[in-house]
């Protein structure tokens, strides 16, 4: 890739890495006198920098070359790598489109890099004609593309994403946390054909596992070298990488979920319908809907009142609530709730 030096910043392109003892050593049998842990224990060892084992797995589901995936502490994790790498605090830029995940600008601030929000169009896509002009900027140095989008849920034009791609000099992080529960073909499958495209995913949402903190990234390997460079030594935990490892074993219980929350969502959204003070559910080609209803901040007490907890979205979109699909239950809890709030004339 010829303009990846003009694109890291200087001192991560000039670092050098820690190298642990697991760098130094890669085999397995042996006696371990090296790493200063202790000899006894089931989770005594420093696990695998690199999740080998994890990567090869994952590589045959996705269809992708181990070299080119990265695992991260969550996908929150590559979000911050990215600007670690690639932005100069006080000096670079990055960019997102709004309404779109809060953590690219939190991520920003604390790399002390400014976040031009470009405002989506009213179908929550991407102006291109309002964003080529940003492409002259030579501080601009990543685009964030939420695709599905959070909070709105629906995945940005194909052929939009192209466009930026291959006029856009710098690193586009296309961040596909919900692409599961699409039916688009993810963005990972055209890494080799651009050299600055980054596919975030997760293990969080359709494969059951936040609580474990297991994201990836999809590129080509000599933007992946900067990861590796910048990462914490040991950024996944053995038991982290096994519970990713025993999910992807397991693809019947996987595909299981996934069917019932798609399934599910189909009801919640006819149930939605159905209420007097639903104005509008957006598509989503997520496990959540963007849902404008007559007062969010007053649907939104009152649903907390009856202990069922949805995300107000006020703020972002005007009198918009975000509803995640839940168990079969739980969104009967839900809908019974709205029912009745209905019949109270309550919102
Ligand atoms: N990207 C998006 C769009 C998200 O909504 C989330 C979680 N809410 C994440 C990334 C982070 O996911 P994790 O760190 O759990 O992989």
């Amino acid at each position: 890739m010829n303009n990846l030096q003009a694109l890291v910043r200087p001192n991560i392109f000039r670092l050098k890495p820690y190298s642990s003892a697991r760098d130094e050593f890669t085999g397995k049998a042996g006696i371990f006198l090296d790493a200063n842990e202790n000899p006894y224990g089931s989770l005594n060892r420093y696990p695998d920098p690199y999740q080998r084992e994890l990567k090869a797995k994952l590589a045959a589901y996705k269809g992708v070359n181990p070299a080119n995936i990265f695992i991260g502490n969550g996908s929150d994790e590559v979000i911050d790598l990215a600007f670690r790498i690639f932005c100069r605090p006080g000096q670079d830029k990055a960019l997102s489109f709004s309404p779109s995940y809060g953590m690219y600008d939190v991520a920003a601030d604390i790399n002390d890099t400014e976040l031009i929000k470009l405002p989506l169009r009213d179908d929550f896509q991407i102006d291109t004609a309002a964003l080529s002009p940003y492409f002259n900027d030579e501080c601009l140095k990543l685009i964030f593309i939420c695709s599905p989008n959070n909070p709105t849920g629906n995945c940005m034009n194909a052929a939009d994403i192209d466009y930026i791609l291959q006029n856009f000099k710098g690193i586009v992080l296309i961040d596909e946390a919900y692409i599961d529960f699409s039916e688009e073909i993810s963005w990972n499958q055209r890494i080799l054909d651009y050299p600055n495209l980054i596919v975030s995913q997760t293990f969080s949402k359709a494969w059951g596992l936040a609580a474990a903190r297991v994201g990836t990234a999809y590129m080509n390997a000599d933007l992946l070298h900067f990861f590796n460079k910048v990462k914490a030594p040991y950024n996944v935990s053995q038991v982290n990488q096994e519970v990713a490892m025993d999910a992807l074993d397991d693809l019947a219980t996987y595909e299981q979920n996934r069917t019932a929350i798609l399934q599910e969502k189909k009801r919640l959204k006819a149930a939605l319908k159905a209420l007097n003070f639903v104005r509008q559910i957006y598509p989503s080609d997520a496990n959540f809907f963007l849902v404008e209803v007559n007062n969010a901040n007053e649907l939104y007490q009152q649903l907390i009142e009856r202990k069922i907890i949805i995300r107000n979205r006020h703020k972002l979109v005007n009198n918009c609530i975000r509803i995640t699909i839940g168990k079969p239950e739980e969104n009967q809890a839900l809908i019974k709730a709205l029912q009745g709030l209905q019949a109270e004339m309550m919102v």
